[in-house]
């Protein structure tokens, strides 16, 4: 699945991910990716990092 998140899209994710103490629903790999890099350095301590690594280890089987 090829999907490009659009600005809107990001900009969306941006707002709803900024607290690293909040955990986040994760829409797809593409937002799944887009948590990985924006919060990447966190450390164990940023949920939305977590969620995003569960998500995608969730896909990868
Ligand atoms: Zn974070």
């Amino acid at each position: 699945m090829i999907v490009q998140a659009t600005r809107e899209q990001i900009g969306r994710w941006e707002l709803r991910s900024r607290d690293c103490k909040q955990a986040v629903c994760v829409e797809g790999q593409e937002h799944a990716r887009y948590l990985l890099s924006a919060h990447a350095g966190h450390g164990g301590e940023c949920q939305p990092y977590q969620d995003a690594l569960s998500a995608v280890s969730a896909a990868l089987g």
